[in-house]
């Protein structure tokens, strides 16, 4: 997006928009200024929309709907870019492919030629009637011309191809989003976690009622031990992927460390944030996977949960604790369970 105004006009936003930030407990980093330096001046009135709804649901507007309002509203032709990038990577893959099997096909006709003359020189030497050996020589020189062909330009393309997946990794690099999401389970990690609880809790005017959830999967190094690390990796992107599906917007789910997870609720009561998490449990304890070398079914996972609301006043840090005392009761208590925080 680019902004033309001139230096007043400029002057003018900047005015506007640095007291609505700290009257929302914006945080005042660029993203968040170019945000709302585009609200005041009013030329995209849907982003003006989605920031106002925003506001009036939760006092502020949490770190994970600035970054996605900023991507959909202020960068979207540098992101329709990154996929144009993707899309030239796919089909470069897929030209390479077509090559590849080109050449193996040319290589799979020339070892027949080959045994075929091997063959007929056979005969040939045990006197029984076959090709004229002129006749064999030249059919295999004319493959073998036409395979060392077919291997030099598999070679040109493949350098040249070369050069272009490197110039492509570099834009990739470029581009790339994000130190936030853990690569495992496509969740946002624990860091992405922190900032956003930290802006919630630190929204001191708002009165918003939020929950926290921590899991943690029981037993987990056991079942490592048991059926391998893969397969203990498929369980936590299993694990990701319900979270996305049961808690969303404006739910936060992350992976909160190895096999812990942890759900951020605002707007959410302890009760309704429970009967989330016992939702949860019962999808987890449901988790049936079959292993392809035995045939055996798995049914063993569950995970343990604690569950507390933010009680204003108090810190990021009492929050955690309070949550994680619960969950260890959960574990304390016999796993597989939601335990609510005192
Ligand atoms: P508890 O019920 O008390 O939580 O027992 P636990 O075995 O789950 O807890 P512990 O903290 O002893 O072990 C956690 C295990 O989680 C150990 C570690 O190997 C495993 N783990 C952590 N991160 C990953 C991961 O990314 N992939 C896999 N496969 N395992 C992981
Ligand atoms: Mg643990
Ligand atoms: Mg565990």
């Amino acid at each position: 997006m680019k902004f033309a105004e001139n230096n007043n006009q400029a002057a003018e936003y900047l005015r506007k928009a640095i007291p609505l930030m700290v009257q929302h407990n914006i945080p005042p980093n660029p993203l968040n200024y170019a945000l709302w330096y585009t609200y005041v001046s009013d030329r995209v009135p849907e982003l003006n929309l989605q920031l106002d709804k925003t506001l009036s649901t939760y006092g502020t507007c949490p770190t994970m709907l600035s970054e996605q309002l900023f991507r959909e509203h202020m960068i979207k032709d540098e992101i329709n870019g990154a996929e144009d990038i993707q899309a030239s990577l796919i089909s470069l893959i897929n030209n390479l492919y077509d090559d590849a099997g080109h050449t193996a096909k040319q290589t799979a006709d020339f070892h027949s030629v080959l045994e075929e003359s091997l063959v007929s020189l056979q005969k040939q030497e045990d006197g029984e009637l076959s090709l004229p050996i002129d006749s064999i020589i030249h059919a295999l020189s004319t493959h073998t011309k036409s395979i060392s062909e077919t291997a030099r330009l598999f070679q040109k393309r493949m350098q040249a191809a070369q050069g272009e997946i490197q110039a492509l990794k570099e834009e990739l690099n470029k581009t790339r989003q994000d130190a936030r999401v853990d690569p495992l389970t496509n969740l946002f990690n624990r860091r992405a976690f922190d900032s956003e609880l930290a802006q919630l809790v630190g929204n001191k005017n708002s009165h918003v009622i939020s929950s926290f959830v921590l899991i943690d999967i029981d037993h987990f190094k056991r079942f490592n031990d048991t059926y391998g690390h893969l397969m203990g990796d498929k369980v936590l992107q299993y694990v990701g992927k319900l979270l996305k599906d049961i808690c969303q917007e404006p739910m936060l789910p992350v992976r909160y460390g190895g096999e812990e997870f942890a759900v951020l609720m605002p707007g959410t009561t302890i009760d309704a944030a429970a009967e989330i998490a016992e939702k949860v449990r019962e999808k987890i304890q449901a988790i049936r996977i079959k292993q392809k070398k035995s045939g055996e079914i798995i049914s063993s996972i569950t995970a343990s949960f604690g569950v507390s609301q933010y009680q204003h006043g108090e810190s990021s840090e009492q929050l955690i604790e309070r949550t994680d005392n619960a969950l260890y009761k959960a574990k304390d208590s016999g796993r597989n369970q939601v335990q609510r925080a005192e």
